[in-house]
């Protein structure tokens, strides 16, 4: 048999295939990482658009508590200091996220946590009472027995309803534990150690972890399977799993996104980077406004225009993009089955939001990559 060119195949040049591709490289193996779009960095990527990173595939911030990971990307290229504060639009009220004293107080007048946790209390009463006893069975229940009816009908019931395309009653309960509660006033949205973008941008990070690596865009893994795959010993398949095995046990649902963007003639125009839109007849969920990622103070008026993002959440079909895997009983039972057919492809390693059909963020993913490497390299 003919050597192969390669060691690894890495179907795709996102998080995954980046981070594998960085560190099989330094393990001396020889690489090819192929894309099917006609850039790299999978949904990491940004446009820049009047010297604004436009984030095209939807708002990215890293964060994570792992120092071994921040330390990893930061070496590769500085992470700013943006902290995310995302507000909610509520019929034209605002409020701050994620839930914490300042939200209370929007919606309550309360001011001290005393008064905040006895107004939650009241609030989860009846509904603790009609669980008697037992866990929370979906995601309705589980956010009226965190923060009772009041946040849960303005903030929460319409964005999930228009983001999932499902009643809260049908979602599983997990999607709403990343909310995090908070009796002090403090709207940074996440509670990791560690949180910014990388200065420069995504397409810094994603370049850093590809150098001297051999890669091909625009090619589509599946429109030259058998010569792709006769080049390296190993694949690693960051892709749709279904897809891998030809859908053969049938499609995998996924939740899309589409984006309407403007290029807007105001240094300023929301404020902020996002701003959520929980009312359910309002058709987006969010509007992001991307400078306020990379720009702060001064900076932002020393750029003159600015670009906004509406985002509306769809159902996915074959052809848009897939974004959030749904992970409810039935999806995940099939993804099951995709895995028992996956653990028998000795030669591939599947990795990544779309081969594990998993709601991964960014610092995960490189974590993942790092606790499976010993093993293959
Ligand atoms: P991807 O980035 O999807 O990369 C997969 C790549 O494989 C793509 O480039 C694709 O084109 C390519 N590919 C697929 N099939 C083929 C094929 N047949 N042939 C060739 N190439 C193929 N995480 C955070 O930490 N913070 C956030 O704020 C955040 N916001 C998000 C917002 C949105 C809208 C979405 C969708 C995700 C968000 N994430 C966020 C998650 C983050 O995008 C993922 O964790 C990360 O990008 C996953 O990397 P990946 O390599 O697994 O997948
Ligand atoms: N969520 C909500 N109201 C908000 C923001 C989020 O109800 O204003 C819920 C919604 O169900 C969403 C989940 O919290 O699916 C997780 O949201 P997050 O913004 O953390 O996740 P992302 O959409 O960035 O993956």
């Amino acid at each position: 048999m003919s050597e192969r060119t390669y060691d690894y195949l890495i179907v795709g040049s996102g998080l995954f295939g980046a981070t594998f591709a960085y560190f099989a490289k330094k393990a001396g193996k020889r690489c090819l990482v192929i894309d099917k779009r006609p850039h790299l960095g999978g949904n990491v990527y940004c446009d820049n658009i009047e010297g604004i990173n436009v984030h095209t595939y939807g708002a990215h911030i890293f964060h994570t508590s792992n120092k071994e990971v921040w330390d990893f990307v930061n070496g590769i290229v500085p992470f700013n200091r943006y902290t995310n504060c995302p507000v909610a639009n509520y019929k034209g009220k605002l409020f701050n996220l994620p839930f914490n004293m300042n939200t209370f107080h929007q919606m309550w007048r309360v001011t001290t946590p005393d008064e905040a946790r006895a107004k939650i209390e009241e609030q989860r009463h009846s509904v603790m009472n009609s669980l008697g006893g037992r866990e929370p069975q979906n995601l309705e229940e589980q956010a009226l027995s965190l923060v009772g009816r009041d946040i849960y009908e303005a903030l929460i019931k319409g964005y999930t309803e228009k983001q999932w395309g499902r009643s809260c009653v049908d979602l599983p309960a997990f999607i709403i534990k990343r909310l995090p509660l908070r009796f002090v006033f403090d709207n940074n949205y996440f509670n990791d150690l560690y949180q910014g973008i990388p200065i420069g941008g995504y397409n810094k990070l994603v370049s850093g972890l590809l150098e001297g690596v051999e890669t091909r865009v625009g090619c589509d893994f599946f429109t030259n399977r058998g010569e792709l795959t006769n080049l390296a010993e190993k694949i690693v398949f960051t892709g749709q799993i279904d897809e891998f095995f030809d859908f053969r046990l049938g499609h995998l649902d996924f939740r899309t996104v589409s984006f309407e963007q403007k290029v807007i003639g105001s240094a300023n125009w929301q404020g902020n980077a996002v701003v959520n839109y929980t009312d359910r007849e309002v058709p987006y969920t969010r509007v992001i406004e991307h400078k306020h990622f990379e720009m702060f103070g001064q900076a932002v008026y020393e750029c003159p225009k600015t670009v906004v993002s509406w985002e509306y959440s769809k159902e996915w079909k074959p052809g848009m993009e897939p974004y959030y895997p749904v992970n409810d009983a039935k999806n995940n039972a099939l993804f099951q089955q995709y895995k028992e057919l996956a653990s028998k492809e000795e030669n591939v390693i599947f990795g990544g939001r779309l081969a594990e059909y998993k709601y991964y963020d960014m610092a995960p993913v490189i974590e993942r990559v790092m606790a499976i490497k010993e093993m293959y390299l």
